[in-house]
């Protein structure tokens, strides 16, 4: 079911509780603002999840109350992600859901980061 970006943050997310190790993840980065892992559904051959570490709901909410020191952190964070991944020649794809009419399902920011064939157009026609 997509998700209301509006709601409060709700802690027992599943991404809050990757975030508290209460359940594991493939985990392919982390630092001080962000954690990233692989996606449990892989809908490309590369399928990366990355998410910050502070409690936000959406883009939204996240580009209006994280501080510049959490933006910059996850910002760079994706791109490192990426480059680690080895996707930069080839290119890649970031998505971020949010709210009702994109289908977000997990109720905390998370950007996806595709890519290792080409993908395609950009929204199904
Ligand atoms: P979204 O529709 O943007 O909210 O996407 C949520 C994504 O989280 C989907 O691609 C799911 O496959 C992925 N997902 C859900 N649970 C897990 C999990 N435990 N570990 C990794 N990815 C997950």
């Amino acid at each position: 079911m997509p998700i209301d970006p509006t709601l409060e943050y709700d802690d027992q997310n599943i991404f809050a509780k990757i975030l508290r190790k209460e359940i594991p993840c493939r985990q392919v980065f982390e630092d001080e603002w962000a954690l990233a892992f692989h996606d449990i559904n892989p809908q490309a051959p590369e399928h990366v999840l990355a998410i910050p570490k502070g409690a936000y709901v959406s883009w939204d909410d996240f580009s209006t109350t994280a501080t510049d020191a959490e933006i910059a952190g996850f910002v760079r964070a994706v791109g490192y992600v990426a480059r680690e991944m080895g996707l930069v020649e080839t290119g890649y794809r970031l998505l971020a859901n949010i709210g009702i009419d994109s289908h977000q399902e997990v109720p905390h920011l998370h950007v996806h980061i595709f890519g290792g064939k080409p993908l395609g157009p950009m929204l199904v026609r």
